[in-house]
């Protein structure tokens, strides 16, 4: 079974539909990119699978539960967003423990958990630092041990690298992939940036306007584009 599925999943604002009856398998461990140009409902899908915007129709499950009616925290979903939201009162260290901390988890469990993600990500130097004194990479580094500490079946990113520049983006890139070995999750990334999409994935997703135009890998999409929308957008010879 899917570790996460949609089904028809329908997103309307007031009287406009953004998301058009959307059906897409994610597999247990996978890294699925869906990609883009701006204003075709990546973020809303993303959204709408955190639950932070309910679903105007359809159905989605993770694992083997729909959570249609669950809020974001019943959903064993972490999500790391482009802004980072760091408390910037909060150490590196204060910052990774928050989540665990007020769910009242032992003290213990929650200083293993922290150094668990210090070490995956390499911020056991910078632990005591506030955010404000920290690069953008490594704020970076800091929303991403965020969302590990918890032990999400699920990772939910939303460009979480555009915020940063092109070399450090690179950097990044090579880091996502390094964290998603070792944590051993499934990975639901927005981006709409055409070379990450195809660096990162296992599968990329390709929206338009509220819909998906196809599914693949990244060399099949390349391969075989099922339209000029996606060859040109994919960047596939003619
Ligand atoms: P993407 O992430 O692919 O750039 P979004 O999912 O943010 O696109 O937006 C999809 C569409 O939904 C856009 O047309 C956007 O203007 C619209 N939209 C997003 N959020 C809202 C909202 N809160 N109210 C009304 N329309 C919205
Ligand atoms: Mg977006």
């Amino acid at each position: 079974m899917a570790q996460v599925q949609l089904r028809s999943v329908v997103k309307k604002y007031g009287s406009l539909e953004v998301v058009h009856g959307i059906d897409l398998d994610i597999a247990d461990n996978e890294f699925v990119v869906l990609v883009g140009p701006s204003g075709c409902g990546k973020s809303t899908t993303l959204r709408m699978i955190a639950g932070l915007e309910a679903i105007s129709g359809g159905e989605i499950a993770i694992g083997e539960r729909v959570v249609n009616d669950l809020p974001p925290r019943h959903r064993n979903i972490s999500m790391v967003f482009q802004n980072y939201a760091l408390y910037p009162h909060m150490t590196v260290r204060e910052n990774l423990g928050f989540s665990l901390k007020i769910a009242n988890r032992p003290q213990s469990e929650i200083d293993r958990a922290v150094e668990e993600a210090a070490n995956i990500l390499s911020l056991s130097d910078y632990m005591d630092r506030k955010p404000g004194a920290l690069s953008g990479g490594q704020r970076q580094r800091v929303a991403m041990g965020r969302a590990i500490v918890r032990h999400p079946e699920v990772f939910l990113f939303d460009e979480p690298l555009s915020n940063l520049d092109a070399k450090l983006r690179t950097q990044m890139r090579t880091e996502i992939k390094k964290l998603h070995q070792k944590v051993q999750s499934t990975i639901v990334y927005v981006t709409h940036d055409q070379v990450e999409a195809m660096t990162l994935a296992d599968r990329i997703v390709i929206m338009r306007d509220g819909h998906i135009e196809q599914v693949g890998t990244p060399l099949e999409v390349f391969e075989n584009p099922v339209n000029t929308f996606v060859a040109t957008f994919i960047g596939s010879p003619p």
